[in-house]
């Protein structure tokens, strides 16, 4: 008899084709609770962190996102997708009408007391016009990071996820991600992932990348880069133990990696609120020359 060794990868592909048919492989957002979920977490990472302020702005703007789907929900039905094979909410299938600026103007006035730095991006905001922020925005939209400064991005991304998780979430049907060498990119909205997510209550332990935008979550195999589809030599950092819920996903090929959080490992684990709390994570590999291939809505780079 001979035993044969069957490598992770391909029992993680056993694993897919046994669930496939049970599960999606796309989940859409429940933005009603995800944004009050978020400020609480940033809320209590806030305690033990010395980045301790940042968190607490974040979480402010988290709770003032929650309190726009539930005072000022999108009310419209979702318009005709495009017969294409185009993300529905991608930008060269859905122009972006003008109305998410309400939702800016709400949290700009909610941010408006904070600190000095904070009230001085929040006046440059404010002396923009409808059709300059509008660029902002299709700046954004586009990736075209460098368009837009980081302060100001904060806001406008945040506007744009409340407009955005509200449109994916009226999304009708079952939604599946097709397996493309475009995966690290959203299926619904073309957006960059924030990080990956080994959901709570395990789907069999797969893996979702989660859209910094639309905040849908997509399905990636393990062990694989998100970036480049690489499957060898993939290198996982952490700061404490190999037993760590969050660690960086490092690929030899391309040199870029993401974090991984586990929350079957740590059930409270948010992945936007636990991407900007473990910042030091990101500077330890990125010292090993590693570069992020993903974005925090909260931290926009220049
Ligand atoms: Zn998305
Ligand atoms: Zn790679």
């Amino acid at each position: 008899m001979s035993i044969k060794i069957i490598p992770q990868v391909q029992l993680e592909e056993q694993n897919i084709n046994s669930v496939i048919r049970q599960i999606p492989l796309l989940f859409y957002p429940s933005p009603t609770t995800l944004y009050l979920h978020r400020a609480n977490r940033l809320k209590e990472l806030a305690k033990n962190s010395p980045f301790s302020d940042y968190l607490c702005f974040c979480a402010q703007l988290a709770q003032t996102q929650a309190d726009l789907v539930s005072q000022k929900p999108l009310n419209k039905e979702l318009f005709e997708p495009l017969n294409n094979d185009l993300p529905p909410l991608s930008i060269e299938n859905f122009s972006l009408p003008y109305s998410w600026q309400d939702y800016l103007k709400v949290l700009l006035q909610s941010s408006s007391n904070l600190t000095d730095q904070i009230s001085i991006v929040i006046e440059q905001l404010d002396k923009n016009s409808i059709e300059q922020l509008q660029n902002k925005a299709l700046h954004l939209l586009k990736g075209e990071f460098h368009a837009v400064d980081g302060n100001e991005a904060v806001f406008i991304w945040s506007a744009l996820s409340v407009y955005y998780s509200q449109l994916a979430s009226q999304i009708k049907g079952k939604a599946v991600s097709e397996n493309s060498d475009k995966n690290w990119l959203c299926p619904v909205c073309n957006s960059m992932p924030v990080a990956s997510v080994i959901q709570l209550g395990g789907h069999n332990g797969l893996r979702y990348l989660h859209c910094s935008l639309c905040e849908s979550e997509w399905y990636v195999p393990r062990v694989k880069c998100t970036s480049c589809d690489n499957m060898k030599n993939i290198e996982y950092f952490s700061l404490d133990s190999e037993l760590s819920a969050t660690k960086t996903e490092c690929c030899d090929a391309c040199h870029s990696y993401l974090k991984i959080f586990d929350q079957d490992k740590d059930p409270h684990i948010e992945v936007i609120a636990d991407d900007i709390a473990s910042l030091i994570l990101d500077i330890k590999t990125e010292e090993e020359g590693f570069a992020k291939s993903g974005i925090n809505p909260f931290v926009f780079a220049q």
